[in-house]
């Protein structure tokens, strides 16, 4: 038996979408295979008529379809967020199958919220976009045309979710996970007190934050993991604040 609650916790988040049919045909693809939380991220159009004539009978998807105005807030209650890549070269991160990937989150949705990013038509998904991911899928097509139009795209993914749900023989995900809001508190504590401890130069930051990103993607960490790594954010500032008062007062003894 399908699992609607599983199916129910997957968002299909499109960044940038530039045309309104690929938002309707997206809508469709989703409802037929049995998901409904659609989000949008800057969409060029939207809402508009060429958006609800592709959609046919999954206008209520439409509807109901959240339109934000970042990535991180679109993804803020989630807690496994993976990306849609056209293209494999020059990816941080190495792209697996939309099957495998499948099978995890219809697990992890039993419980968790997930999201799926797919790129704008033409860019595809930004780099700042990609850090956001901590897993990327790529599609396995014909390596001299690989690039499928975005709704197909999604129609490939939902479809690939609902037979892992179907299977239904994915183990039961026990672990509760922290979700990408508060990993994004956690990389802004991070990233202030690399600053303090002069370990990470604002002027030329090259791809240090991407890279512990994508660290820390790879540990799926859980609300207490995080609480652990945030205290000992707190404390290393606690500490550096005393030792400059303590640098005050002897300044002022001598
Ligand atoms: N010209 C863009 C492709 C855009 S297609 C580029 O070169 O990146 C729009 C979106 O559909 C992509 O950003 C991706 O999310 C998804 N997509 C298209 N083909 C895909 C494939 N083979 N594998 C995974 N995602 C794909």
């Amino acid at each position: 038996m399908v699992e609607q609650v599983a199916l129910d916790n997957i968002a299909i988040v499109l960044c940038r979408p530039f045309h309104p049919g690929n938002i309707g045909s997206a809508a469709r693809a989703m409802k037929t295979m049995g998901l409904r939380d659609l989000r949008l991220v800057t969409p060029h159009q939207f809402p508009d008529p060429q958006a609800e004539t592709m959609a046919c009978g999954a206008v209520d998807v439409l509807e109901r379809a959240g339109v934000f105005a970042s990535l991180p807030e679109a993804l803020a209650d989630c807690s496994l967020v993976v990306g849609l890549s056209a293209r494999t070269r020059n990816l941080a991160v190495e792209a697996r199958g939309p099957r495998q990937v499948a099978e995890e989150l219809a697990g992890l949705a039993r419980q968790h919220k997930v999201a799926l990013v797919f790129g704008n038509e033409t860019y595809g998904l930004s780099n700042e976009e990609l850090g956001y991911c901590q897993a990327l899928v790529h599609i396995p097509a014909n390596p001299e045309y690989s690039s499928l139009n975005l709704a197909a795209a999604v129609q490939v993914m939902c479809y690939e979710l609902r037979t892992a749900s179907l299977a239904g023989e994915e183990s039961e995900a026990t672990t509760e996970l922290a979700t990408q809001d508060a990993l994004e508190g956690y990389f802004q504590h991070l990233e202030q007190v690399l600053v303090q401890v002069g370990f990470l130069d604002p002027a030329s930051p090259g791809r240090m934050m991407p890279r512990l990103r994508r660290l820390y993607a790879r540990a799926r960490l859980e609300p207490t993991e995080l609480n652990i790594l945030r205290g000992i954010l707190t404390e290393t500032q606690r500490s550096l604040s005393k030792a400059a008062a303590d640098n005050v007062a002897g300044s002022k003894v001598d």
